[in-house]
């Protein structure tokens, strides 16, 4: 109810022409709009968490919508020079993607390559150099892609529990159990892979497809290196996807992950996006030791002049926006409107 209502608001405004009046006012020009991505669907994978995945053609909607409204698409770097140098163009906007999955390579940058736009990439480089499927993604992706088995998770924990995974809360209590369990028994990268494999075989799911298909993979250090010399900007995004609340263990992150991005692109880093949004105020300085100029989280706004440059705001655009409302954060009118938190 509450979004038709928000929906019927912004139609309205849209035809009154207060959508204009905000899209060409000091007030966006004062306004830079950063949206983050992650994944673009090689197959379903947007149907097993609509959050994170999108099918290509909403991306290639969600593009054209930012062209016909005019928006000025600038790279990272430039916009937030711009942003604190009071210097922004009119309806300023940067993309961004998280994590460097595969679909990357073969989804996203062709479109983006077709509309011109230039974009970040945050990536995390873990699963990049040891380039089998993401353990915890994948784990989820099954127990989705299984969900008219039962499991018995004693061949993998230990503990006797039998799930119908019918639905999504069974398959959630299912992930839990073997996460903690791979991290109590502090399993290695093989080991979890392995895993993988003989829960895709109990759930009688072809994982030579998947893996052929390369689901839930990041992407190659080559294709990594191919990306860059073709103009995308790599940025940080930790190692291992994990912000830890200890001083060295946080700056390793980053420099693990400044290292590898260095190794497969020749080129530094400054930018960086916390994993998951998790962000918290001790960071601030370990990213500034780190030689850290920007941070970008999931919290939904405009980054203004008065943000601080490692706390920026940044829209995540998902299947759940409709295109009026993704409208609405290109001109600047959803910042007036009510959010729920
Ligand atoms: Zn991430």
């Amino acid at each position: 109810m509450l979004k038709k209502f928000k929906q019927a608001t912004l139609r309205s405004l849209k035809t009154s022409g207060v959508s204009t009046l905000v899209q060409n006012s000091r007030w966006r020009r004062q306004r830079l709009l950063i949206l983050g991505y992650h994944g673009i669907s090689l197959k379903d994978e947007h149907e097993w968490n609509n959050t994170q995945y999108m099918p290509p053609a909403v991306l290639r909607a969600r593009l054209g919508q930012l062209k016909k409204s005019r928006c000025n698409v600038l790279p990272l770097d430039e916009a937030i020079k711009r942003l604190y140098a009071n210097d922004l163009p009119d309806r300023a906007v940067a993309l961004t993607f998280d994590d460097g999955t595969a679909d990357f390579y073969q989804r996203a940058f062709p479109l983006l390559r077709e509309f011109d736009f230039p974009v970040t990439l945050y990536l995390t480089t873990f699963y990049s150099q040891y380039n089998r499927p993401v353990f915890d993604l994948m784990c989820s992706y099954l127990l989705w892609k299984g969900r008219n088995e039962t499991l018995n998770l004693q061949e993998f924990t230990g503990e006797d529990f039998r799930f119908e995974l019918g639905d999504s809360d069974s398959q959630e209590v299912a992930r839990r159990g073997i996460h903690a369990f791979a991290r109590e028994n502090k399993l290695s990268a093989e080991e979890k892979d392995t895993l993988l494999s003989k829960l895709a075989a109990r759930l009688k799911i072809d994982y030579e497809a998947l893996l052929a298909q390369r689901i839930m993979h990041n992407l190659t250090p080559d294709e990594v290196k191919k990306l860059a010399s073709d103009g995308l900007d790599i940025q940080l995004h930790t190692h291992r996807h994990r912000t830890p609340k200890d001083r060295s263990l946080f700056i390793r992150e980053i420099e693990d992950n400044r290292r590898s991005i260095q190794a497969m692109t020749g080129k530094t880093t400054s930018h960086f996006c916390y994993p998951s949004g998790a962000y918290d105020l001790e960071f601030l300085p370990w990213l500034r030791e780190s030689g850290v100029i920007s941070a970008t989280t999931c919290k939904p706004g405009f980054a203004s002049q008065a943000a601080d440059r490692l706390l920026l705001p940044r829209v995540l655009d998902n299947l759940s926006l409709s295109p009026i409302e993704f409208e609405s954060w290109l001109t600047g009118v959803s910042a007036a409107l009510p959010r729920r938190r």
